[in-house]
């Protein structure tokens, strides 16, 4: 069996000067980190590292997310440091994405059901042949829907 473990390490990184798009204080502090994530097969084999880099405001501890490494963010002027800053993410996304978890459960079934209802009804001419059609439609487009809302999440 195919095994996979995950080990993350946060990485220290520069403190930066920053004018907060959040608490809009000017020239504040802000230490940064690299989280890296190393997914290895068996333990041993070595096979994806994600690296996300944290930034974060010591005036309002907001924690955003930049583009990394963080070593590279001492460089920057605070202004240039303000626009390499992805927001956190809000509540309302935060709900979103649970709400999209939750749903996304029966989706999947539906699809499958969709699909043994279509496969199955394919050859006939009558109406339930046309109502697995559209439920497989129905299915896929709210699969795709999803889809497009997780991929929207992530960025
Ligand atoms: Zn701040």
């Amino acid at each position: 069996m195919f095994f996979l473990s995950e080990s993350t390490i946060q990485r220290p990184g520069p403190d930066c000067v920053l004018n907060c798009p959040v608490c809009n204080g000017l020239d504040v502090t802000a230490f940064t980190f690299d989280l890296v994530t190393q997914t290895k097969a068996y333990f041993v084999v070595k096979m994806m590292k994600t690296t996300v880099t944290h930034v974060v405001c010591t005036a309002c501890h907001t924690n955003f997310f930049a583009r990394g490494p963080a070593a590279r963010l001492a460089d920057l002027t605070p202004d240039e440091l303000a626009a390499v800053l992805r927001p956190p993410t809000t509540f309302i996304q935060k709900s979103l994405a649970v709400l999209a978890l939750l749903v996304a459960i029966f989706p999947i079934v539906c699809l499958v059901m969709a699909v043994i209802a279509w496969v199955s009804n394919r050859k006939t001419r009558n109406w339930p042949g046309m109502v697995s059609k559209i439920a497989l439609a129905i299915s896929l487009l709210v699969s795709v829907i999803l889809g497009i809302a997780a991929l929207i999440e992530k960025r």
